[in-house]
């Protein structure tokens, strides 16, 4: 594991001003947990301002599941990084394969935000992973190359140190099959071969997040792979004690 182990909700489209309260209070007294590991929730976007305000006196993370590439300006019903930054946001979901393939997100825009977030200090999740085809025909190395490195070339030391990667195979996301922890570790560790290729110290310390159909019942066996630094979590963390027994699991 790299550093203290991090567990990221994203509730996507999921959630109201109760979840947000029953999620802080559970989280409110887990404070041992909560020192342990860094736990993140990103809620829709019209919620960020509760869920800081309920988590303002706990160690938990306020976290936006997507951003605009742009500073400002006529872009209806988007978000800029500096409007995430007044509602005390400090992580962004970029890249997300449902941004990918619902919203067209390229792998050039996908870096325009990458850009727009670490340059403005947030800290960056970039998602990346293959479909099941692309499984299939062994095309997976390819494609987890190709997201990265289209996405990171143009960033800068300082840029890298803000940013994390989360490997989501999108044939594990919201389906129940998840990947074996050896297929996860598998790819991690090219992850982590590439990151250090890029740039020797940052990718060496770069926190790698596995995602896709995390659940309490198998968490514990994929955050024992060595090169799984926590996990990003849908659908289980919609449920306080879902998600927090998957928190416990990455201690
Ligand atoms: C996700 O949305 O990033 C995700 C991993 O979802 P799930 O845990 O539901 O597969």
């Amino acid at each position: 594991m790299s550093g203290q182990p991090l567990v990221i909700a994203n509730w996507k489209m999921n959630g109201n001003r109760q979840l947000v309260s029953e999620m802080a209070e559970a989280l409110r007294e887990q404070q041992q947990l909560t020192a342990d590991v860094n736990v993140v929730v990103c809620p829709p976007t019209i919620l960020l301002p509760a869920l800081a305000d309920a988590c303002y006196y706990d160690a938990v993370a306020v976290g936006a599941q997507d951003v605009s590439q742009h500073a400002e300006g006529a872009f209806t019903g988007e978000t800029s990084v500096n409007m995430l930054r007044e509602a005390a946001v400090e992580y962004v979901l970029v890249g997300h394969s449902e941004r990918r393939q619902m919203h067209h997100e390229t792998d050039a825009v996908v870096a325009d935000k990458l850009q727009a977030v670490t340059s403005s200090g947030l800290k960056a999740v970039l998602c990346v992973g293959e479909n099941a085809e692309q499984r299939e025909s062994e095309q997976t190395f390819a494609v987890i190359k190709q997201q990265l490195q289209q996405a990171l070339s143009g960033l800068t030391a300082t840029q890298l140190s803000h940013t994390i990667v989360a490997y989501e195979p999108v044939w594990a996301i919201g389906t129940g099959l998840t990947a074996s922890p050896q297929q996860a570790e598998q790819v991690h560790q090219f992850i982590r071969q590439l990151l250090t290729e890029l740039n020797t110290n940052v990718g060496e310390q770069m926190q790698i997040l596995y995602g896709g159909s995390v659940k309490a019942d198998n968490a514990e066996q994929l955050f024992a792979q060595p090169s799984i630094d926590g996990g990003l979590i849908g659908g289980a963390s919609l449920k306080p004690d879902a998600f927090i027994a998957i928190c416990q699991a990455a201690r």
